[in-house]
């Protein structure tokens, strides 16, 4: 169990989080919402431990009960937080293969295992065998650099998912793949899984069983799968 309290952050005096209150729990799908700029991605930042934004000292944010707030991302990230960002950086130089090998040294994997698990897994994102050998992100169009960031998720095997925008410039086979590569990726564990979306057609895969809406920085409603939809057909401004 993920859980934020009262989570309120600044940038250069600005509130750009206001008081977040809220559990995210094992085996449940939430989805986020929310116009532009409203602090979708602020949020998944945070919980991740980007440095940029500073939290006021009564913001709480527990995993299992116990304070991350002091930990970085790296230790978040051992401790099974993921966070694919809304535009994932391109690394020259470095190939997915190398980042995940570096990310994965410390569990015992051989380079082997992870080849062939990173390979079944991009066979399975329907991820070009050309792609694993260039540089991560390197001139790869939105849809390639999204499956790549699920491709990251899948070796790593995170406990808390969170995808921001993963369906964005992703044309509609890609994010069918996308989202059946999840669902059969979550089928029969009690992982998490928060997708910062702006439409409904993700969401028809996997389905939310909470829907948060965030403006100006704090969550203004909540519901469940129906209010994804409602939002999709009737814009922000109806609540
Ligand atoms: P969303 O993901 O909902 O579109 P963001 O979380 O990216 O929104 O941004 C929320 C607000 O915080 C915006 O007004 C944005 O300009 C501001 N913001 C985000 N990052 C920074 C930053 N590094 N410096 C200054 N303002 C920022
Ligand atoms: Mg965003």
């Amino acid at each position: 169990m993920l859980t934020l309290r009262n989570l309120t952050a600044k940038i250069d005096r600005k509130i750009i989080l206001d008081g977040v209150t809220q559990t995210f729990r094992k085996k449940k799908i939430y989805a986020i919402m929310g116009p532009n700029g409203s602090g979708k991605s602020t949020l998944a930042r945070i919980v991740m431990g980007d440095p940029t934004f500073s939290l006021t000292r009564t913001s709480e944010l527990k995993l299992s009960g116990k304070s991350i707030k002091n930990k970085d991302a790296d230790e978040r990230a051992h401790l099974g937080i993921f966070l694919s960002m809304q535009s994932p950086l391109a690394i020259p130089g470095v190939t997915v293969f190398s980042l995940l090998r570096a990310a994965t040294q410390e569990t015992g994997i051989t380079a082997k295992e992870l080849k062939t698990k990173m390979d079944q897994y991009a066979s399975d994102l329907k991820i070009p065998a050309e792609l694993l050998t260039r540089s991560l992100n390197d001139g790869f169009s939105g849809g390639e650099r999204k499956k790549m960031e699920v491709l990251q998720m899948a070796v790593l095997n995170p406990q808390y998912i969170f995808l921001d925008e993963i369906d964005t410039g992703v044309d509609v086979d890609a994010l069918k793949t996308i989202a059946q590569f999840l669902k059969k990726h979550l089928k029969e564990t009690d992982k998490t899984l928060v997708m910062i979306t702006h439409y409904n057609r993700i969401l028809k895969y996997l389905t939310p069983d909470v829907t948060l809406i965030i403006k100006d920085g704090a969550i203004v409603k909540r519901g469940d799968a129906e209010l994804a939809k409602m939002i999709e057909k009737k814009g922000f401004d109806s609540i």
